[in-house]
């Protein structure tokens, strides 16, 4: 039994979204669900969750609630491409193998992907490739880049790096955009402020993620250029994703950014991630790969302990990305009872196999 929340250890490692909602966000919806407030955005609590992020991000911005990823992805390119623009993204990028082509539907515009180490484009291949063919009429033309923070695989970009290629953006016009499904696992990492990671290294529109954080279905795109903000606004409902009742995905944010929950979560959800790399280093037939920067962990293992952990009910994706490679993806919701349990198991298969 886990001793702070009376329940089994949970086999989930797949990915964070399997978590359900942290218990305030999901109050929060009970307590806003009464009553009468403006539609369309237009209740208070939309007001005081532009308010809050303004804050967090130490200066105004524009803020719009969408309930998908996929939709604040999109529909942010969208608005910073015509539809003979380029996209840059990494080719292991959320927006270019995992949203069924919506960027380019709601955008028109073509995806190149620009690759480089660790699901992180590399900066002089950006350069390179979007100073190509400018002015030539027969081919698509630069409009933004798109990277992830923190990336698909759970690495970072550094201040240095999110910078680098905000200068190429800048000296090239290009828009930048960042996919923040994971913001606050990245920035708590990173122990830098949301500022830095985003505008002040010349991010213009962040889809800024809360639902693989505690949220149930909340993501704002959060404007640092607000000249795109009114025809994102037209965007969001010509797309469907403007919600009537938007009270219920403003309770939701205006929940997980108060009293740092979002960052206490994320918290949580790193070190137990750290916690089960710590625990797998060293093992037998176990290697744990690269640094385990935020909640996400790669690792080999002998099919002996894939199978094995299987049997158990334990749940991870493997052998995705290579022979006998495991994906463990922690939450705001993994304990470190949950980490502990996993890790016994893989202990005692280790001991049987190596007896
Ligand atoms: C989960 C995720 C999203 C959002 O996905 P939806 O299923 O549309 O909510 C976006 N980007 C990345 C990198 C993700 O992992």
């Amino acid at each position: 039994m886990n001793a702070e929340t009376n329940r089994p250890p949970a086999l989930g490692f797949a990915s964070d979204n399997i978590a359900g909602a942290s218990p305030e966000v999901a109050q929060a919806l009970v307590n806003h669900s009464t009553g009468q407030a403006g539609a369309y955005g237009s209740d208070e609590l939309s007001l005081q969750v532009k308010l809050k992020l303004s804050e967090i991000f130490e200066r105004d911005v524009e803020v719009l609630l969408v309930p998908t990823g996929t939709a604040a992805n999109s529909l942010c390119l969208s608005a910073m491409t015509p539809p003979w623009g380029n996209i840059y993204c990494h080719p292991s990028s959320h927006i270019n193998n995992d949203e069924c082509g919506a960027p380019e539907f709601f955008s028109g515009a073509k995806l190149i992907t620009i690759d480089g180490p660790s699901a992180r484009l590399d900066v002089e291949r950006l350069r390179d490739r979007s100073r190509e063919k400018v002015g030539d009429v027969h081919t698509t033309q630069p409009a933004c880049v798109s990277i992830t923070q923190a990336t698909e695989v759970g690495s970072l970009y550094n201040l240095d790096e999110i910078g680098a290629i905000g200068e190429v953006c800048k000296a090239n016009a290009l828009g930048y955009h960042m996919d923040g499904s994971r913001f606050a696992n990245a920035l708590v990492s990173l122990g830098c402020t949301p500022a830095q990671m985003t505008w002040k290294a010349g991010v213009d529109a962040l889809s800024f993620g809360a639902t693989k954080n505690g949220a149930l279905a909340a993501e704002a795109i959060v404007l640092f250029n607000p000249a795109l903000a009114s025809e994102l606004n037209i965007r969001r409902k010509r797309s469907g994703h403007l919600l009537s009742k938007m009270r219920f995905l403003s309770a939701q944010m205006d929940a997980y950014l108060s009293d740092d929950l979002w960052l206490r979560n994320a918290r949580q959800a790193n070190d137990a991630a750290r916690r089960l790399a710590s625990g797998l280093a060293g093992l037998k037939g176990v290697e744990v790969q690269g640094e385990t920067e935020a909640n996400i962990l790669f690792c080999k293992l002998d099919s002996a302990i894939i199978q094995a952990l299987l049997k158990a009910g334990f749940g991870f994706y493997h052998d995705r990305w290579g022979a006998n490679i495991v994906r463990f993806v922690t939450s705001f919701a993994t304990t470190s009872e949950d980490v502990d349990h996993l890790l016994k198991h893989v202990r005692q298969v280790v001991s049987t196999l190596h007896a």
